[in-house]
């Protein structure tokens, strides 16, 4: 296990896309804006700027898994689609006791290292 924790200088964060020449906001990162065609080159990303993805959102759907492969000590998960104040969508896990569709929720960001590779950074809607 390599210690990350001297790299930790802020929080995790997802960021969101926003095209520059029309206004219009992405999540996740798009090659081409879908309303006034402009292209992302995903090196320079010139023309485009992120913001960051947080606050309250509103859970559309979400679902329950059960046997889960080994390695994780809980008896199930709990995965949602949001819709955040913006429009954006996005899923991730839902750490709320009785999840409803409709009920509003809570952005939080988490490194998850629970795939093989680098840690990524995943939604916990609470
Ligand atoms: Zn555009």
């Amino acid at each position: 296990m390599i210690d990350f924790s001297m790299y930790d200088v802020k929080e995790p964060t997802i960021e969101a896309w926003k095209c520059e020449s029309c206004g219009e906001i992405f999540y996740p990162a798009p090659m081409i804006c879908s309303k006034c065609g402009v292209r992302r080159d995903p090196v320079t990303n010139k023309g485009w700027s992120t913001f960051e993805m947080e606050g309250p959102c509103t859970l559309l759907t979400w679902t329950r898994v059960w046997n889960l492969p080994e390695g994780y000590n809980k008896k199930f998960l709990q995965f949602g689609i949001v819709e955040f104040e913006n429009g954006l969508r996005a899923s991730g896990r839902v750490e709320v006791e009785k999840p409803e569709t409709g009920m509003k929720l809570t952005t939080t960001v988490e490194e998850s290292d629970e795939r093989p590779g680098d840690p990524v950074n995943v939604f916990v809607f609470k």
